[in-house]
């Protein structure tokens, strides 16, 4: 039995000498270079006493190491997972106790802290930085070119990628071979990639978009990728001209358009800009096509499904909508309550069924259980409605996820971390409008009596326990939160109210 994703993704390479990774500035390596440094880390993590189905858990920063730490894991038969370079050690405590890893990779200037963390949770820890430094290269350095496949069926786990629960506590999304295979095969040719693309990479490959979409996109059509740290528009501007594709958030090209140097002439090589992960507004879309004269791709997306529904390529791509059901993709859209099947234009949560849809949640077969309905439909917890010509359009979110800059944030764990401080008696986290972010993060604070609460002293005290993504923009304060006969608390009418407390900030 071969191993399936790796197999597809570098077994056979059809341009050996050809560059994959090119990082302006920062050299650059060639799939060949890649499938070696694959085959060390996969005998290094053998070496290490790494078996099938091991967890090996990364919190590292976007390098061309840090790629070849995926597909070693995933040729060495083991499960990726990935970690957001943001998290705390209180967060990666977390993910360590529950996913229990062999491996732990974390950056040199983190270990001190993160050590007494992977020791408890019995993973071995090795360090890699963005510039390639550290004692997990040093384990590299020891392992031999070449390394005989582990195999792997299309039923194994290839990763395990954690979302953010409503509860404050994270699932693991355990994501197959024939998962992810699945998903990129038919991407490439929805997509149109080919060997003669040259993707524009900046998103964070800790995500299943930079991470599954982008690179296994690119490595299955053979293209190649520009491959960025981080979005910074001058850098963008200055690549762009030498890509055919971009794959991106809303907020990227927000931050495009806001760019008088972003002009038609400058986007005259690209085919193909994709948008996900958040929603794009049709005011974006429409203001991109009068400059640059093309017409973004929307996508839907999500950890646990991979890609379910995209724009045409070929045909009309319609502003404020995600496009049909990706081939091999069911989708239907059901009352939240009774599960039954609605029909067009009827409003109603997402359902998703087809060998993109995850194998479940790790160690959670409650959890599991609950999501999917009996005939195998993932619910997703999006809410959605298909229009007469079967455009797929969400029209919201079943449990106030709020997504800025294209990163999740659950109101939950935020409350959570700001009723614990000292002075407060209760707390409410919306999401309001945001021109950079798409949602700001605002907090409605209900301090005890006679405490002494303002809004620096309530972000300073959060900083350190939540990622700084999850930090609200706006912290605001009232007597009382609003809440309705059944006691819960009115979140739309503050968001209402506080809908634009977000004007003017960047
Ligand atoms: P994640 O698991 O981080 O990829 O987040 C998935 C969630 O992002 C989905 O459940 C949707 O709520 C949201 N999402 C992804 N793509 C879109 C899109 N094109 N429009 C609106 N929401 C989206």
């Amino acid at each position: 039995m071969p191993n399936v994703l790796f197999d597809a993704l570098l077994g056979e390479i059809a341009n050996p000498g050809k560059v994959f990774l090119d990082v302006p500035g920062g050299g650059s390596v060639t799939f060949d270079q890649l499938e070696t440094m694959t085959a060390r880390v996969a005998g290094a993590l053998q070496r290490l006493g790494v078996a099938p189905g091991d967890r090996v858990a990364a919190q590292v920063p976007k390098s061309v190491d840090a790629v070849a730490l995926y597909l070693g894991v995933v040729r060495a038969g083991a499960v990726f997972l990935p970690l957001n370079t943001g998290y705390t050690s209180a967060e990666v405590a977390y993910f360590l106790t529950d996913a229990a890893p062999a491996v732990f990779v974390c950056t040199p200037a983190s270990e001190s802290a993160l050590a007494p963390i992977a020791a408890t949770a019995k993973a071995l820890l090795r360090t890699l930085d963005a510039d390639g430094a550290g004692s997990w290269p040093a384990e590299l350095a020891l392992s031999a070119d070449g390394f005989v496949g582990v195999d792997r069926g299309p039923d194994d786990l290839a990763a395990i990628l954690y979302t953010s629960g409503t509860t404050g506590r994270s699932k693991g999304a355990m994501l197959t071979h024939g998962n992810l295979l699945s998903n990129a095969r038919v991407l490439v040719t929805y997509w149109q990639f080919t060997d003669r693309d040259v993707l524009l990479h900046a998103l964070p490959i800790f995500h299943t978009h930079g991470l599954f979409v982008a690179l296994n996109v690119a490595l299955l059509a053979g293209a190649s990728v520009i491959f960025m740290e981080r979005f910074q528009v001058d850098d963008i501007l200055r690549q762009m001209p030498r890509a055919t594709s971009m794959m991106g958030v809303p907020t990227f090209y927000s931050r495009l358009l806001a760019q008088p140097g972003f002009t038609a002439e400058l986007a005259a090589n690209m085919r193909l800009f994709v948008s996900g992960s958040a929603p794009m507004s049709a005011e974006v879309h429409k203001a991109f096509m009068e400059r640059t004269g093309k017409s973004i791709l929307e996508r839907y997306g999500m950890t646990e499904t991979n890609m379910n529904t995209s724009n045409p390529y070929l045909g009309d791509r319609r502003p404020g909508t995600v496009g049909f059901p990706l081939p091999g993709v069911s989708l239907r859209i059901c009352d939240p309550a009774s599960g039954e099947v609605l029909q067009t234009e009827q409003v109603g949560v997402i359902e998703v069924r087809g060998p993109n849809v995850f194998k479940g949640y790790w160690q959670m077969p409650e959890k599991t259980a609950a999501e999917f309905r009996d005939d195998g439909y993932f619910i997703t917890g999006d809410l959605g409605r298909i229009d007469p010509d079967g455009y797929v359009h969400i029209v919201g979110r079943d449990k106030d996820l709020i997504i800025t800059g294209g990163f999740n944030v659950y109101p939950a764990e935020v409350e959570a971390a700001i009723d614990a401080l000292p002075g407060v008696a209760e707390s409410a986290v919306v999401g309001v409008p945001h021109a950079d972010f798409g949602e700001g993060v605002v907090a409605v604070v209900a301090p005890r009596p006679g405490a002494d609460l303002n809004e620096t002293r309530i972000r300073d005290a959060l900083r350190g326990h939540i990622a700084a993504y999850k930090l609200p923009k706006r912290v605001l304060f009232v007597s009382e939160l609003p809440r309705n006969t059944m006691g819960k608390i009115q979140k739309n009418l503050l968001r209402e109210q506080y809908g634009s407390a977000c004007e003017g900030s960047a």
